[in-house]
């Protein structure tokens, strides 16, 4: 069986950080990443997840099999930091949320729990969008078609082509929407034309799924939450997938979440129960520590106040380095414009750098990008920027 399998191809994103570390230049700069990193070019652990980390060790927490839908502290706070402290759809039982294996695995058990519900449905993701979005909705069955979002001409967002396409959708199509801080772009949509995006779901009766994985990088936690929220209030259905990974600095430790809305509590009980299924047969219940250290987190007010100053911290390094980079750039007598990359959020900026310049910007400089130009903004720091102002400004004249 196993001699006809065929070799598949590299993940492009880790295959470009295999092909950083093999490089033995000695000022070499990884752009391609998919990670925040401080100004040190160090994975912080920040010190609210060492806290709690070193209270779970003290009390000498066993490791019990968690319940199938996870820590129900953790799954409760997840649901206020997505729909706020006072949320009414909280409080009448209409929000399930179930801790999952990042946000990877919140997206698919969604799909999974989706594909049940209607087989035939198509799945709408945005062109470009993270890389593993096609290919998780693909293998859970799903035939993926994308909308326009990028648009290469104004370094923006292409509104006008986003919307035609959701109008022209069959009833029933999911769409994934990233909720705040697009990847790869970088370029979100206003909360007017989120607006304008919830009315047209709801008239053409779509199936909205929220990708939530930089909540606390864009403008703040309860700003960067305004679309959920306003899909939350609309009546509709809803998908929410939360990650962890970057707002705590978790990455291996996989904690992230996904959120339901129903239409009243027993729907919602009834949705929990198949949820439950679905997860039951994949991977049974999630582990325990990372769960534990943001439910510690995110329920003891001394430790939180830390973690958002600390969130606060990585969200106005990033915002500095994009000033910084913009600034460089026009030092270094750059003519093009880069003022949109001040306007785009989170970790990422599609640079506007073509493939040839990203070849020749590895290749002369050792700098590394994704050939799309999407540059990790979070793994720029004061000793790196001026290199990589070199080698862009260098590679544009
Ligand atoms: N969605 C988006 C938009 C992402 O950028 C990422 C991670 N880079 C994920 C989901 C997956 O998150 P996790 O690593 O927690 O599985």
């Amino acid at each position: 069986l196993f001699a006809a399998v065929e070799l598949a191809p590299r993940d492009p994103i880790l295959g470009l950080t295999e092909q950083y570390n093999a490089d033995t230049r000695s000022k070499k700069v990884n752009l391609g990443v998919g990670i925040y990193y401080d100004n040190e070019g160090k994975i912080p652990l920040l010190k609210a997840v060492r806290k709690a980390e070193l209270a779970r060790v003290e009390a000498a927490a066993t490791r019990g099999y968690l319940p199938i839908e996870g820590i129900p502290g953790y799954n409760q706070a997840v649901q206020k930091l997505l729909l706020g402290d006072d949320s009414a759809l909280i409080r009448e039982g209409r929000v399930l949320t179930a801790q999952t294996l990042g946000g990877t695995g919140a997206l698919k058990i969604g799909a999974d729990f989706l594909k049940r519900l209607a087989p035939q449905a198509k799945v709408a993701i945005s062109d470009p969008s993270w890389e593993n979005h096609r290919a998780l909705f693909e293998y859970a069955g799903y035939e993926v078609i994308s909308y326009p979002y990028y648009d290469a001409a104004t370094n923006g967002l292409n509104f006008d082509g986003m919307i035609g396409a959701l109008e022209s959708y069959p009833a029933g199509t999911v769409v994934v929407l990233h909720a705040c801080c697009h990847n790869p772009t970088g370029v979100d949509l206003s909360p007017g034309q989120w607006q304008r995006v919830v009315e047209v779901v709801k008239a053409r009766d779509l199936v909205p799924f929220l990708d939530i994985a930089y909540q606390g990088f864009g403008d703040g936690i309860e700003a960067d939450a305004a679309a959920v929220r306003l899909f939350a209030a609309s009546g509709l259905m809803v998908l929410i997938s939360s990650s962890f990974s970057k707002s705590f600095s978790l990455y291996g430790e996989r904690v992230g979440a996904l959120t339901m809305i129903a239409a009243d509590k027993d729907e919602s009980l009834r949705v929990m129960s198949q949820l439950k299924r679905v997860i039951r047969t994949n991977y049974s219940n999630p582990p325990t520590h990372g769960g534990s250290v943001v439910a510690q987190i995110l329920n003891t007010p001394a430790l939180r106040a830390e973690w958002e100053e600390e969130l606060a911290g990585m969200r106005e390094r990033i915002r500095a380095m994009r000033a910084a980079l913009v600034a460089k750039l026009k030092e270094r007598g750059v003519r093009r414009n880069f003022d949109f990359v001040l306007k785009q959020r989170g970790m990422f900026s599609y640079s506007g750098l073509t493939a040839q310049q990203v070849d020749r910007l590895r290749e002369e400089h050792g700098i590394y990008a994704v050939s799309t130009g999407r540059i990790c903004v979070a793994a720029l720091n004061d000793g790196n920027i001026d290199a990589v102002a070199d080698g862009i400004a260098a590679v544009l004249s």
